[in-house]
């Protein structure tokens, strides 16, 4: 089977499962392979709690870069396809990007497995705030000034346990299955298509390449992220 006898017609509820291949084609960097902005910094130093109660200053300044450079990257074609999906079928989009791009391209269902680049959160006083200044000129909550935090899964930071119930939910109900973009290489994430396979959803990998899960899809599409959407919206966008 291919993507062209693949159809999101034949289906009702479809989960997508998106990693940073997703965003490939609008322009952000992907975490492995060629350009992958943490070969240039290290991550030790500017995406965990400790190197932020360390040196708060320091891990904006790298957070602004990466909202400066996300920031001027528009959803791509597949964006659209998952976003234009929802007026005909439903959809639930599981990400792990941060970049915020499938609520641009109007997705509405959302969950964010490893937070929001945009999101902010005052770990002080409990304070939450979305904007998507880039970059953030004014870095202090502004209910008690102390450091905004980005609201983003660090490394050693663990998952929003409600958001992975809900996600769980959705993996478990859903009749198809189409992962995006992702390695399937980071944990626990990397194990949420096999919930998806337990509940007999129909499981689709979207990768121009191989990943470690591909033996448990149903049907591997090898072909970019906006390509292998759009054949598969045929007939119903
Ligand atoms: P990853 O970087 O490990 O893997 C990206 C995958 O996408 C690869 O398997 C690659 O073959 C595939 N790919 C590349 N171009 C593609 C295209 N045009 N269409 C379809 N697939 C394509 O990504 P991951 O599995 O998401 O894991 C990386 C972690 O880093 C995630 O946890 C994520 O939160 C984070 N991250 C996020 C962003 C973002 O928000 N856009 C970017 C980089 C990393
Ligand atoms: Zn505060």
């Amino acid at each position: 089977m291919t993507s062209h006898d693949l159809r999101f017609s034949d289906y009702e509820n479809i989960v997508f499962f998106t990693g940073a291949g997703m965003s490939a084609e609008s322009g952000v960097p992907t975490y492995r392979g060629a350009g992958g902005i943490w070969k240039e910094y290290n991550y030790e130093e500017y995406a965990c709690q400790a190197a932020f109660d360390r040196d708060p200053e320091h891990v904006w300044e790298f957070h602004n870069y990466r909202r400066k450079l996300v920031g001027a990257c528009p959803p791509n074609p597949g964006h659209r396809v998952i976003a234009e999906l929802e007026k005909h079928r439903a959809v639930t989009v599981v990400t792990q990007n941060i970049d915020g791009i499938h609520q641009l391209a109007g997705s509405t269902t959302v969950h964010e497995l490893h937070g929001g680049l945009w999101r902010l959160r005052c770990d002080h006083c409990g304070n939450r705030d979305t904007r998507r200044d880039a970059p953030l000129e004014d870095v202090h909550c502004g209910a008690c000034h102390h450091y905004w935090r980005p609201d983003i899964v660090w490394f050693g930071d663990s998952l929003d346990r409600e958001v992975f119930d809900q996600v769980i939910k959705a993996m478990e109900t859903c009749d198809l299955m189409v992962a995006v973009g992702t390695s399937a290489v980071v944990h626990p994430a990397a194990q949420l298509p096999i919930v998806a396979k337990a509940g007999h959803a129909r499981c689709v990998e979207i990768n121009p390449e191989a990943t470690p899960l591909s033996d448990i899809y149903d049907v591997c599409v090898r072909k970019p992220a906006s390509e292998a959407l759009t054949e598969m919206a045929q007939g119903l966008l």
